[in-house]
């Protein structure tokens, strides 16, 4: 018997388990039996019928079943079967990515099918998807020995093996290894093993949607073991813990974002014991947390009502967590949890230069900024964004930084999140000297005063800020959370609509006159989280410098599909010529936000049939640090509209005054 199982059944000492009112039996209906290793088939199985289904709530059900059974019966290869399903290869952050080539993926298939290149290359033109040609192509090669059915293990294995081979020399090992996994494949295996090598896995499992399965699987397992003959999935007792425990999974995952950790401590301890389990760690970057939009100084005083606040700058760079072990290792994440090391060796280098002896581990969340050492002046965003991904030596670092600390969420081996903005502002001037032009605090201001906003305001845009955050200084901090105590006041707010909306490329409409042989519009889409879908927010033609539409045409080319996704929701008038997988986000700029009939941001929440549009839009330029599912969401685009008419009403109010 499993430790998980024996920690279950401590909570009741009768034997087997029971039937409950489920229709899936994680026991009954699984296709291995305890102990065994998870046939891969298994797992391909289920990526296929969540493939086939749109409804979220479906797609957890799926997924949620499966996991039942890993958890009671193989709870080991829990986390494995979670990353195949991502398909990462571990911790996100870590950054060990597959994206085979096509050309090697062909290869592969030709050898272990014995199908010609060209035909599969056609094939390919047609149907987009090398899976699909992978699961169709018989294999006919002779085989001395029958190889053994595939296992979750050996495919992760085997996958990792593969994206660990760098250099062109690995090419034909490459090939060799692909064709051995292809040769040993049944049924729909090939399609997800192929899927998963190129790095496009294509069924339409949002994170969180999975997330909210391993809560569900959880909580099923735990009643099931207890038998209670009661339990049913209709019941209000039911749901109501399942809601619990998706929350506590989430947030665990927010501030904890590792799923080997997760699941031991989820099969350890069980959910409840994930508050403890699951602390923010040096090493692992936790979600960061976010700022509401506001447009303008009074907004901010009617926001805040009765809480102090503190006007910080808001510096224009990049986002960087930095981590500090107490054995003096150093980690930098972005915004997006990706491990920057390689962009910011000077930083990591100088890292310890600037902390107090008493400091000995820590995670620092500042901005990154580009920095004029002659001058001793910020300089724009624009051109810190010209520093190299990467950068091995010294001599290649030509735009110098420097680190404007905002916040402080973890010192010598306690986190420190839930302080009150307040003291966490006054551990972090404790810990850390300030070096000019290296390492500096946010300037701030507590004030309370309209006017005094707009005067600190007016300053940070005279030292080359974007604006102002304002936030509670009694605030905690919350991962992951757009917190309504953190408010971002830009200058640019100051007219147009408030922020700039991030939306993701789901289409493009072919170039004319000047444009021919480029994409010349595009289709884009805000995310919808509650249903995860992509909803379309705009038609895009404009802003684009001539070079941007070539570099977009090509990248884009590379991710085309044949239709759209099921959870792409567009209105017939706006079919593009081609459709994309949502893989690039663009930040966009707009006059401002109307009721549309044909779009379909927030379908139904203002109007039934009518969603939202935003009017004259610009782009500005792409966002590599947001995920598509970090795209502007349907409800910060209500927000957005709610607040712009709740502008205009108040300027019809004073004018009737
Ligand atoms: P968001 O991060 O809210 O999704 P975004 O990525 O488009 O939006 P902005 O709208 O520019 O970014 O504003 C938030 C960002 O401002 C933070 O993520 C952080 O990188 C940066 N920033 C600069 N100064 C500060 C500060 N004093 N406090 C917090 N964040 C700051």
């Amino acid at each position: 018997m499993s430790e998980t199982q024996q920690r279950l059944l401590k909570l009741n000492r009768m034997a087997s388990p029971i039937k409950t009112k489920l229709a899936y039996d994680p026991v009954a209906h699984a296709t291995w039996k305890e102990g065994e290793s998870i046939p891969y088939l298994a797992l391909a199985h289920t990526l296929r019928d969540i493939e086939q289904n749109s409804s979220r709530l479906k797609m957890i059900e799926i997924l949620s079943n499966f996991l039942q059974s890993v958890i009671y019966l193989s709870p080991k290869e829990l986390p494995t079967c979670i990353y195949l399903m991502l398909n990462q290869l571990g911790p996100a952050y870590q950054g060990l990515e597959l994206g085979l080539g096509d050309s090697i993926i062909m290869k592969a298939i030709c050898l272990a099918t014995g199908r010609q290149e060209s035909h599969i290359k056609s094939e390919l033109k047609e149907k987009g998807d090398l899976g699909l040609i992978a699961e169709t192509s018989r294999v006919n090669q002779t085989l001395l020995f029958k190889p053994k059915p595939l296992t979750v293990q050996v495919v992760f294995e085997r996958l990792k093996g593969i994206a660990e081979m760098k250099g062109q020399s690995t090419q034909s090992k490459k090939v060799e290894r692909v064709q051995s996994l292809i040769v040993a494949c049944r049924e729909c295996e090939a399609r997800y093993i192929v899927r998963s090598l190129s790095g496009k896995l294509r069924i339409g499992l949002a994170e969180q949607s999975l997330l909210a399965s391993v809560a569900r699987a959880f909580v099923i397992v735990e009643n099931y073991i207890r038998k209670d003959k009661n339990f049913s999935p209709e019941s209000e007792k039911f749901k109501s813990e399942l809601e619990a425990a998706a929350e506590a999974v989430k947030s665990a995952y927010n501030r904890l974002p590792n799923y080997d950790i997760l699941c031991s401590v989820l099969l350890e301890k069980g959910i409840d014991g994930l508050e403890e389990g699951c602390q923010s760690m040096i090493s692992v970057p936790l979600k960061p947390m976010l700022a509401q939009p506001s447009k303008g100084v009074e907004e901010v005083i009617k926001k805040f009502g009765e809480h102090k606040f503190t006007c910080e700058f808001k510096y224009d760079g990049e986002r960087a967590q930095i981590h500090r072990s107490e054995s003096g290792k150093s980690y930098i994440f972005s915004r997006n949890q990706e491990d920057t090391a390689g962009k910011y060796p000077d930083v990591l280098r100088e890292i310890a230069d600037y902390i107090k002896p008493e400091t000995k581990s820590f995670i620092l969340d500042c901005e990154c900024v580009a920095w004029d050492v002659q001058e001793k002046r910020i300089l724009p965003f624009q051109v810190l964004s010209t520093r190299k991904r990467k950068t091995v030596d010294d001599d290649e670092i030509k735009v110098k930084v420097c680190l404007f600390a905002f916040d402080l969420l973890h010192l010598n081996d306690k986190s420190l999140i839930k302080l009150p903005l307040q003291d966490r502002r006054e551990i972090l001037k404790r810990s850390f000297n300030e070096t000019p032009g290296k390492f500096m605090f946010a300037q701030s201001r507590d004030v309370d005063q309209l006017e005094d906003i707009q005067e600190v305001l007016d300053e940070a845009v005279k030292n080359q800020c974007e604006g102002l955050m304002v936030k509670a200084l009694d605030s905690t901090y919350e991962i992951a959370k757009r917190s309504q105590y953190w408010l971002k006041l830009k200058k640019d707010y100051l007219e147009g609509v408030g922020d700039t909306v991030d939306a993701v490329v789901i289409g493009a409409y072919y170039g004319k006159g000047k444009r021919t042989g480029n994409y010349g519009g595009f289709l884009l889409a805000c995310y919808d989280d509650e249903n995860e879908q992509f909803q379309t927010v705009c038609k895009l033609g404009t802003g684009f410098k001539d070079e941007d539409l070539e570099a977009h045409t090509n990248f884009l080319k590379e991710h085309m599909i044949e239709k759209p996704k099921s959870y792409y929701v567009y209105d017939d008038s706006l079919r593009p010529d081609v459709w994309f997988e949502a893989v690039q986000v663009w930040e966009i700029k707009c006059a401002d936000l109307s009721l549309s009939p044909v779009h379909r941001a927030a379908v139904g929440v203002l109007e039934s049939k009518k969603g939202i549009s935003l009017r004259f839009p610009r782009y500005l330029r792409v966002r590599d640090d947001k995920k598509p599912e970090e795209a502007t969401s349907s409800a910060q685009i209500v927000e957005m509209y709610n607040s712009q008419e709740m502008l205009q009403n108040n300027n019809t109010e004073n004018r009737s005054d």
